[in-house]
C-alpha cells in the first residue's frame, strides 16, 4: 500500500493503516509535514462544523485527539483551550468595553466581544509535531518513508498498478491513497478525480510572550480601511502563532516555492500586538505561507476513486484539515481493509459526487 504526501492527512491513513497491520509506504516530495501541516494554526473545536455534513467528522476527530496524545506517548502540544472573539483596529479602538470577562493579558486596544469555546470544547496540536508524531508511530509499526515526487498513477487492466515517480521508477502497489493536499489532481494524471485548488494565507510565530492557553479570533480593520480575521494560538512550549490574510496568489509547482510577503506579516504581527501589550514585544520568528487545499463544494474528498479500483484519496479538508485528520485517516483505514468505514458516514465526502476535473 502506498501512500502520498506526508502531510497530515498522508500521516493519519498511514498510521491507522499500521495499526491495522497493514504494509504502508509514505511518499514525499520535500519533508514530512513541509507545507498547510507545518504551518497551520492548529486549532481544534468540537462543534463548530455543527449543522454542515462534517458535524460528525470533526466530533470523531475531537474525540480522537484526546485519545491520540494519549496514545502516541509525545508530547507535540496538544492542550485544551478557551477561545474568545475579539474586535480591533489598526488605530483607534472599538467603542465600550469587554462584552464578556476579558483575560488580563488582553490589556491593548481590542475589546472582547464573546467567549466562543472552553476547555471543553475547544483545544490545539502543534501540527507539524503532531504530523512527525503520527508518522513516528506509524514508522514503529512498520511503515516507510520515502523521499520522492510522485508523478502519475500506473494502471493495470482498469486497478491501480502503483505510483510512477521522477526518473522513470514505478513502485508497484495494488493500493494507493492520494493525500498531496492542494498538489493532488496534479500529480495523478488522468485520474477521474474532482478539482482541489489551492487557498494561500499567512502567518507569523511570535517568542517571548509568556500568556496563557486561550485562542483569539479578531474581527480586524487595518488603518486603510480592510478588514480580515486574524487568529492567534498561544502553544505551550511559549510559541505564539498568528494567521489570517487570505492571498488569491496562484498554486506554485512545489511546497519550496511558496513565497511570503513581508508585508502581510507584518501586518498580522501588528494586529496580535494591537491586542495584547506582552504580543506587541514579542519578537517575530517566523513568516511563512501555505496554501489549504479546497473543493468545489467545500467538503473534502474522502474515498474510493470511482472507477478505478485501489485507488483513495483524502484531501480537500480545507481550513479544517489538522482537525479532522485523525476521522479521516482511521474512517479511510476502514474502509480500506474491511470495505466499509463504521466511525463516520462517509457518503459526503464521496469524491463520485463532483464531476472529475478531466477524463479517466
Ligand atoms: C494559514 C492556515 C491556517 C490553518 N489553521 C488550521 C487550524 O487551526 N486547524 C485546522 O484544523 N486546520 C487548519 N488549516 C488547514 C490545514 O492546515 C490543512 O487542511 C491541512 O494541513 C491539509 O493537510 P494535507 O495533508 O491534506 O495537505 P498538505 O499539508 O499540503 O500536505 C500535502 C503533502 O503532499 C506532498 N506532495 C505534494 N505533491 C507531491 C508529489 N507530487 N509527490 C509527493 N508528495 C507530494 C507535499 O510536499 C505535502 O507534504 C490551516 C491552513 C492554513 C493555510
Amino acid at each position: 500500500m502506498i501512500v502520498c504526501g506526508a502531510g497530515v492527512m498522508g500521516a493519519s491513513v498511514a498510521y491507522f493503516l499500521a495499526r491495522r497491520g497493514v504494509g504502508v509506504t509514505v511518499v514525499e516530495r520535500s519533508g514530512v509535514a513541509c507545507a498547510a501541516s507545518g504551518k497551520s494554526g492548529g486549532f481544534l473545536a468540537l462543534d463548530w462544523c455543527d449543522g454542515s455534513p462534517l458535524g460528525p467528522l470533526a466530533r470523531k476527530s475531537f474525540a480522537l485527539h484526546a485519545e491520540l496524545a494519549k496514545q502516541l506517548g509525545t508530547d507535540y502540544g496538544y492542550r485544551r483551550m478557551d477561545t474568545f472573539m475579539m474586535s480591533a483596529r489598526e488605530r483607534g479602538a472599538p467603542t465600550g468595553g469587554h462584552r464578556v470577562p476579558a483575560p488580563h493579558w488582553l490589556d491593548g486596544a481590542g475589546v472582547v466581544t464573546a467567549a466562543l469555546g472552553t476547555t471543553e470544547t475547544t483545544a490545539q496540536v502543534t501540527p507539524a509535531r503532531f504530523t512527525a508524531a503520527l508518522l513516528d508511530a506509524a514508522h514503529a509499526r512498520g511503515t516507510k518513508l520515502r523521499i520522492g515526487l510522485v508523478e502519475g498513477i500506473a494502471r493495470r487492466d482498469g486497478a491501480v498498478g502503483g505510483v510512477m515517480l521522477n526518473g522513470g521508477e514505478t513502485l508497484d502497489a495494488d493500493a494507493v491513497v492520494l493525500a498531496m493536499g492542494p498538489w493532488t489532481g496534479r500529480a495523478v494524471g488522468r485520474l477521474p478525480l474532482p478539482s482541489v485548488y489551492g487557498l494561500k494565507g499567512y502567518s507569523v510565530t511570535l517568542a517571548g510572550a509568556d500568556v496563557p492557553a486561550h485562542a483569539l479570533f479578531v474581527d480586524y480593520r487595518t488603518a486603510d480601511g480592510r478588514a480580515f480575521e486574524p487568529e492567534i494560538f498561544p502553544r505551550p512550549d511559549g510559541e505564539v502563532y498568528v494567521c489570517g490574510m487570505a492571498d488569491p496568489a496562484p498554486l506554485p509547482d512545489s511546497p519550496d516555492g511558496v513565497e511570503v510577503s513581508e508585508v502581510s506579516c507584518a501586518t498580522l504581527a501588528r494586529a496580535a500586538g494591537r491586542v495584547s501589550s506582552t504580543l506587541a514585544a514579542a519578537r517575530i520568528t517566523r513568516r511563512q505561507a501555505c496554501y489549504r487545499p479546497v473543493t468545489d463544494d467545500g467538503l473534502p474528498l474522502i474515498g474510493s476513486v470511482p472507477g478505478v479500483a485501489g485507488a483513495y484519496v483524502a484531501t480537500g479538508h480545507g481550513p479544517w484539515g489538522i482537525l479532522n485528520a485523525p476521522a479521516t485517516g482511521l474512517a479511510l483505514a476502514e474502509l480500506i481493509t474491511e470495505g466499509a468505514a463504521s466511525l463516520v458516514d462517509l457518503r459526503p465526502f464521496d469524491p463520485a459526487r463532483l464531476p472529475a476535473a478531466r477524463g479517466g
